[in-house]
């Protein structure tokens, strides 16, 4: 219900009280003065009457006899105006119970709203603070909510708001106060012992225990984590609720961005580092109508022959306040604020024109993030794109980390499934850092397996990598899939890997990551170009980034 109707029909519960009170008031004093003048008047003129009816007497004066008729009839209209008026204010009090619970509740989940719990939470945490107690404050957010209502409908994410309010009102203890503070957001409020904060931690690891459970709606079982942010409030200061909530909003991000389904409590760098996000945001919001966003390349090799077999897209994003910025810096800003899509199209558009100069037998990688596999229509955008740019599908080869294995699995699927209808290869990029069932391998039709840089890195010195590595080669063998190993720096390990068999790399040993202008010259000097480069690029001039 939004906000309007609620203080409306408040208003409209309320403010007739007015008028009315003065018709009650007038209605009494009426009836009032008939009941009085009933008993003086009645006191004469019944006797009379009852005189003039037994035949013993004159009988009543008319004109008493008509104002005691009038008399009685005001009695009686007193009488029944009290009764209505009596049913109607049970009436008004119902309404107005109604519209005060409207006004301070959640229509959807019950719980308290916005707008009031504000002035319970300041009771709480004032009469916490009184006892020598503190207040903590913990704010929680479904994980990937719009995902169950884009893909279930708002029936389905309406069904999932109200199961993770019951779930989470029956964890709490009977102090506590739960809010909804709009969309899937919850705020929780308690009282602790100062020194007893591990009780506030079991709580919200509790809830996020419950709210993971399944969710039953008609034939459907759906599936959602919550995050929490704590905050507590300090003893001696006067407790400010909202910047409260503002700090436990701050650490739920963090706890987001930490991985979901976790709590985290508030820490003040925090602010810094939402400070600093924000930068970046605005930055890259800028960035991208400008051309700030570039493509680097950096050299895949055929480790049996040293020869280049294609390039990976690395995207940088050359900031004229912070320089050249690496991409796990601005790809996570991108994707929390919704402009990944844009901004990978705009670097894959750059990339194919590019690479349509390179020798034909070269390809071309390029990282997808796994929320741009979330869009059904990611195949048919990225056909379009290939079309444009006149590129043979069967050089592209798109990367999807393993994280996208965690989204639902279906939709990955049929994505992947209809990328490979067009031509174009698909990778499991740094394969071993998530968390990759064997069942799911087969499920998904990947054409190869890169295994991630962190275990080549470590191959000399840590025995697990290079036990990992091995597993990952048989996995591949086992599957029938080609395996890339990214991260070679060295010769050694170069040697080291060229005994488990054969495979592409990739790494600093090769070259780090280059602008387009550098490994085109790089191209020219092998002859692997169809055109001469526009510009001869000289050596150094252009800085290498990694
Ligand atoms: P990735 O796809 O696994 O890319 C390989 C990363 O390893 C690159 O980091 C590369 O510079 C680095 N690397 C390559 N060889 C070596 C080596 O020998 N030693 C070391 N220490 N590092 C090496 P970069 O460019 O910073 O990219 C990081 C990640 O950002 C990429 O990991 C990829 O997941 C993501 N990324 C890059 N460009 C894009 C993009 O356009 N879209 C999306 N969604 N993600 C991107
Ligand atoms: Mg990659
Ligand atoms: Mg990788």
């Amino acid at each position: 219900m939004a906000q309007g109707e609620v203080t409306s029909a408040a208003r409209e519960a309320v403010s007739p009280r007015l008028g009315r009170s003065n018709r009650d008031i007038m209605t009494l004093g009426i009836a009032s003065a008939a009941v009085i003048l009933f008993v003086g008047n009645g006191g004469s003129v019944l006797p009379q009457i009852v005189r003039g009816l037994v035949g013993d007497g004159t009988g009543p004066d008319r004109l008493l006899t008509n104002a005691l008729l009038l008399n009685i009839a005001l009695v009686i209209f007193g009488w029944r105006r009290y009764r209505d008026l009596s049913a109607e204010i049970v009436d008004r009090r119902r309404a107005e119970a109604l519209a005060l619970e409207l006004a301070e509740h959640d229509a959807l989940t019950g719980c308290l709203n916005r707008r009031s719990i504000g002035a319970a939470a300041s009771a709480l945490a004032t009469a916490a603070h009184a006892r020598g107690d503190l207040a903590a404050f913990i704010m929680l957010d479904l994980d990937r909510f719009k995902q169950v209502n884009d893909v279930n409908g708002h029936a389905a994410g309406d069904c999932m708001l109200g199961e993770a309010a019951s779930r989470i009102r029956e964890s709490l203890p009977p102090q506590a106060l739960l809010a909804r503070l709009g969309g899937d957001e919850f705020a929780v409020i308690l009282p602790f012992v100062a020194a007893r904060s591990e009780e506030v931690e079991r709580l919200a690891e509790k809830l996020i225990a419950k709210v993971a459970l399944p969710v039953h709606f008609g034939e459907f079982e759906l599936e959602t984590t919550i995050s929490a942010g704590i905050s507590k409030t300090e003893p001696g200061q006067s407790p400010d609720i909202q910047a409260q909530l503002h700090m436990a909003d701050i650490a739920m991000y963090h706890a987001k961005r930490n991985g979901r389904n976790r709590y985290a409590w508030f820490e003040p760098n925090m602010e810094n580092e939402q400070r600093f996000r924000s930068e970046i945001a605005a930055g890259i919001r800028r960035g991208i109508p400008l051309g700030e966003f570039v493509p680097y390349y950096e050299k895949q090799i055929d480790l049996e022959n040293g020869t280049i077999a294609g390039f990976e897209m690395l995207a940088r994003w050359n900031s004229p306040k912070l320089g050249m910025v690496n991409p796990e810096i601005f790809i996570p800003v991108a994707e929390e604020i919704g402009v990944i899509a844009e901004l990978s199209e705009c670097l894959i558009k750059q990339a194919l024109r590019d690479a349509r100069n390179w020798d034909p037998k070269l390809t071309l990688s390029v990282n997808i993030s796994p929320v741009q596999l979330r869009d059904p229509w990611f195949a048919q955008k990225l056909l379009k794109i290939l079309l444009e740019a006149n590129f043979p599908p069967s050089r592209l080869e798109i990367e999807v980390t393993e994280s996208c294995l965690h989204e639902n699995v279906g939709l990955v699927r049929s994505l992947i499934t209809s990328l490979k209808n067009q031509g174009i290869t698909v990778s499991l990029d740094d394969f071993g850092t998530g968390y990759s069932s064997l069942s799911q391998l087969r499920i998904l039709p990947f054409d190869r397996i890169k295994i991630d840089r962190s275990f080549v890195m470590s191959l000399l010195e840590d025995k697990d990598s290079a036990t990992i590595i091995q597993s990952i080669i048989s996995l591949g063998e086992g599957l029938g899939l080609p395996i890339t190993a990214e991260g070679i720096e060295s010769e050694a390990v170069l040697t080291e890997l060229r005994r488990f068999g054969k495979f592409k790399g990739q790494g600093y040993l090769y070259g780090f990551p280059e602008p387009a202008d550098r490994t085109e010259a790089t191209l020219a000097q092998l002859d692997l170009l169809l055109e001469p480069p526009a510009a001869p690029v000289a050596v150094g001039k252009q800085r290498a980034a990694r």
